[in-house]
């Protein structure tokens, strides 16, 4: 009998632990740990301060100066995905949802997650919404697609994922049917790409980010349903310091 109970008290001891192991990390959006704050809270998120091409940027579209030399190239397919809420934002990860492909570097798509309001500003101006698609080459480097949201009809690419939000930071399940990504994508691919970092910590730089000129919709009940989970989870606009902004097709 024990033995039993000191076998039960061990059992809700190794229980607590890994509750707490598999709780979000530190940081937030705002107070004490902050995005102002980020790069004190670990030795490892010292880029975020210290970094010079950091993401999000406004762009500022006079300031453009010139266009790529090839068009980027996307292969995206319908594709079974789990849902999750990782304590910072809803992120879906598509199994084989396709690929990127950027002078000639071919980059997986690995999941998409979203912001509100968006983190990127075209000229100042912000969107209520913001979807982040990242992809990793073989080699590891990682390129973001941003497409932006502006309220109005219902968004029906993202219909499987809005259907069932994951309430809790941990929560998991398997998406409902297939999305295809290439849905989310305006139907003009203008875009304005830079190098930039991850929006988050540890906020590591070298990130190729192509930032969709043509915001797509988002329904007001979508947008509600997203901030029922996340009121805010924008990181604020960082210094361009000089960085080069290209139009891309
Ligand atoms: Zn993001």
């Amino acid at each position: 009998m024990k033995t039993r109970i000191a076998t039960a008290a061990l059992g809700t001891l190794l229980f607590t632990a890994f509750a707490n192991a598999s709780e979000p990390p530190h940081w937030t959006y705002q107070g004490k740990t902050g995005t102002s704050h980020w790069a004190g809270l670990e030795a490892d998120y010292a880029v975020c301060g210290t970094g010079q091409r950091q993401s999000p940027i406004n762009i500022e579209t006079r300031k453009v100066t010139g266009t790529t030399a090839q068009p980027i190239g996307v292969s995206y397919a319908p594709a079974r995905a789990e849902v999750i809420n990782n304590g910072h934002t809803v992120q879906v990860e598509p199994a084989n949802g396709g690929t990127l492909t950027i002078d000639g570097v071919e980059y997986k798509l690995a999941q998409f997650h979203f912001h509100t309001p968006s983190e990127e500003r075209i000229d100042g101006k912000s969107y209520p919404l913001v979807a982040h698609l990242v992809h990793k080459s073989a080699e590891g480097k990682l390129a973001v697609i941003a497409v932006l949201f502006r309220t109005g009809k219902s968004n029906a690419a993202l219909r499987p994922v809005f259907a069932s939000l994951p309430a809790r930071a941990g929560d998991k399940h398997a998406m409902g049917g297939t999305i295809n990504v290439g849905d989310l994508l305006p139907g003009s691919r203008d875009n304005y790409t830079f190098i930039g970092s991850l929006t988050t910590p540890p906020c590591s730089e070298d990130v190729r980010w192509v930032v969709m000129k043509t915001p797509v919709s988002v329904s007001s009940a979508q947008l509600a349903a997203f901030r029922k989970l996340y009121r805010m989870n924008a990181r604020p606009v960082q210094a361009v310091n000089g960085r080069e902004v290209l139009v891309g097709r």
